[in-house]
């Protein structure tokens, strides 16, 4: 049973409530919700719930209607995040864990480490102990393997994962793994469960080959009861009578499951199809259809893998996969997890001796002039430069705790996501502020150690304030970017009904973007507003049945309000960038692959053409170029550019220079990685 606890509940009471469960043979678990916390109670004992109920600071008593009590959503209604070290899976996040199916050798397991890891996976997979048909078949390197497979993962700074087949490798194994792998063969093997579940670490259980969901459910049930808390679940394929895929992948498990429990679900297109061809099209379907990752088999050289290589990915199959994934994430309203950014070897220790860079600010070669703060010097410092995020926040006056980043609007903002979601490493406090500029002084005076502002929108172009804020603010950089797709809801009081609607309050934007379902509507009165969010929250202040506002899931959340229609935009296809941003020099980020510049050029023919070119020659590739009007002086003109940074920096270095002495006011807004 699950039993909610009454808000501000005395610790005596809540005491009491346990004890009585207890004695009744219970086992408890305390989940502390956002909005409540309740007590989970699980047991084979049969009480009468009234009995419950009537304890002092009980809410209410909901049975649990599903064999599977711990692993269900009526157990717990938010999605469980599982971390594995650096890692966490579920949630928003699409984790993918590749490697192959097997550790054959010391540098084979290396090797695929550093290709998985350049792709951008962020855990490393690698049997040590296979459970194969045949038994004259490659078993496994053992023990040996599994310090191997330890060893690269180190050397990478991935967490890794390996099956474990027999109770008795569980002590051995457990210094070796970051996470449990429990095979398909040995999904029901209950000994191995209850005592995998004891060890306390991470799992990743796979359905097994002829089993039901239910059945996969009531194994997690296992791991849960006997003292894990962190279970993934992994859809790899049933046995059906189709023999052209070596099983056959059940995509619709991922949502059934998503529904019926709150574990994350990961699926493993290579043991699903059996055939390396398969494998992506496959990959990308189960992204689309929910599920929180991938574990997928990759070799270094499939064609001599001792097991699986048929349905092994090549390397650069694997690259182009993950880049597919990439692209789909947003579609879906989620974000590919990366593992934080390796310090460069040799980098300087601090954020303090990072002088290099764009961030020297007006030092050696700044081209000066007409007050617009020209920041310049060579980009080749950000080689050397350390700490990125981390280190901003230890000097920016965020202190100890959450990492705090400044945004615009109201709590549930669109830019508050995009904070969340760029920062998904650190604990972040996020910071609303009324204005952009409040974001940028903050950020200025130390108070927030970031800001995430945004500042062009697929539909409707740039936002051009925070351009000019980041022209007038010279000792503002630009480190980072975020691109979100922008999903609009209506949203209202809860019980409201869409026809009684007689209001939509939203952003300008917000409405505009929503005008065919406006149109479709036209019994709500449109009434612009300053925010979007800000626009949910007045809603449920004023607490008027009849009116709506147009904003993010996240708003209705925060403010309490329900999505009477989602995804009500006009063109599905709406995506906003943000950036980050961060005082100069508080922030570098290493290896970056993308610059912003600002420039204006002299009046006369061929100015701006001779700049492109020098960009054309040294082969770097524009990604925006836009004009702008510059403040206070009519009808001339700034350059905004997003180039791609080449690996060798000193081409950039080079052109830069020579930019130099054909661009008037040239500045670097900054240099990041996307
Ligand atoms: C594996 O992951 O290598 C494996 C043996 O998978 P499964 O248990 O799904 O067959
Ligand atoms: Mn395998």
């Amino acid at each position: 049973m699950v039993v909610v606890l009454s808000k501000g509940i005395k610790e005596a009471d809540k005491a009491a409530i346990r004890r009585f469960l207890e004695q009744h043979g219970f086992t408890i678990r305390e989940i502390v919700g956002e909005e409540e916390t309740i007590l989970g109670a699980v047991g084979i004992a049969q009480i009468d719930l009234r009995e419950v109920e009537v304890l002092p600071g009980v809410e209410r008593v909901i049975p649990i209607t599903k064999p599977y009590k711990l692993a269900s959503r009526e157990f717990k209604k938010d999605d469980t995040i599982v971390p594995v070290g650096p890692v966490k899976v579920g949630g928003l996040r699409i984790t993918v864990i590749a490697g192959p199916c097997a550790v054959e050798s010391r540098e084979q397991i290396l090797e695929s480490a550093r290709i998985v890891r350049e792709s951008g996976a962020v855990m490393l997979r690698g049997g040590a102990y296979k459970p194969r048909t045949s038994p004259y078949a490659f078993q496994g390197l053992g023990e040996e393997g599994l310090e191997y497979l330890k060893e690269a993962g180190e050397r990478e700074g991935m967490p890794v994962v390996s099956e474990i087949v027999a109770t008795e490798h569980v002590e051995m194994m457990r210094d070796y793994v970051d996470l449990f792998q429990i095979g398909a063969r040995n999904m029901q093997n209950f000994e191995l469960l209850k005592r995998v579940g004891a060890i306390g670490k991470p799992v990743i259980l796979k359905r097994g080959l002829a089993a039901r969901i239910e059945d996969l459910l009531m194994a997690a049930e296992y791991l849960l009861a006997h003292g894990t808390e962190n279970v993934i679940l992994c859809e790899r394929g049933i046995r059906t009578f189709e023999t052209y895929t070596r099983n056959t992948l059940d995509i619709s498990a991922i949502p059934v499951v998503k529904k019926l429990s709150h574990l994350p679900i990961l699926v493993d297109p290579s043991h699903a199809t059996g055939i390396r061809e398969k494998v992506p099209p496959v990959a990308l379907a189960a992204i689309a259809a929910g599920a929180d990752g991938l574990l997928v088999e990759v070799h270094p050289d499939p064609e001599h893998a001792a097991s699986d290589g048929p349905q092994s990915l090549y390397p650069d199959q694997f690259e182009k996969l993950m880049r597919d994934i990439e692209a789909l994430s947003p579609v879906i309203g989620k974000e590919m997890q990366h593992l934080p950014a390796r310090r460069a070897a040799g980098s300087a220790a601090g954020v303090g001796s990072s002088a290099g860079g764009a961030s020297r600010g007006a030092g050696a070669g700044a081209a000066g002039g007409a007050g617009s703060g020209v920041a310049a010097g060579g980009a080749s410092g950000a080689r050397v430069s350390a700490g990125g995020r981390e280190g901003a926040a230890a000097s920016a006056g965020a202190g100890v705790g959450a990492l705090k980043v400044g945004f615009q609007g109201e709590r549930g903002a669109f830019s508050e996501d995009a904070a969340i979601r760029y920062f998904e490493h650190d604990e972040v406090e996020a910071v609303p502020f009324p204005r952009f500029r409040d974001v940028f002084a903050s950020v200025l005076d130390g108070s927030v150690a970031y800001g995430v502002l945004p500042v062009e929108n697929s539909l409707a172009g740039s936002i051009h304030e925070n351009y000019d804020l980041l022209i007038q603010n010279p000792d503002v950089q630009v480190v980072g970017e975020k691109k979100l797709r922008i999903i609009h809801n209506l949203i209202a009081l809860p019980g409201a009904k869409i026809e009684e609607l007689r209001r939509v309050y939203s952003h300008p934007q917000g409405l505009a973007q929503c005008a065919e379902f406006l149109s479709l509507h036209p019994h709500m009165e449109q009434f612009p507003f300053y925010d979007t969010a800000g626009s949910v929250a007045f809603i449920a202040r004023e607490g008027k049945q009849e009116w709506a506002a147009i904003a993010s899931h996240e708003a209705a959340r925060v403010y309490g309000m329900e999505v009477l229609r989602e995804g009500i935009e006009t063109n599905p296809r709406n995506y906003t960038r943000f950036v980050v941003i961060a005082r100069s020099g508080h922030a570098e980020i290493e290896n970056p692959n993308r610059a912003s510049l600002v420039f204006s050029t002299p009046d006369k023919p061929g100015s701006l053409f001779t700049c492109l070119k020098i960009l054309a020659e040294k082969n770097m590739n524009l990604k925006k170029l836009e004009s702008r009007p510059i403040l206070g002086r009519p009808w001339q003109y700034m350059f905004y550019l997003d180039l791609e940074l080449p690996s060798d920096l000193s081409a950039f270095d080079d052109a830069l220079s020579r930019l130099r002495g054909e661009s008037e006011d040239l500045r670097v807004l900054g240099l990041f990685r996307v």
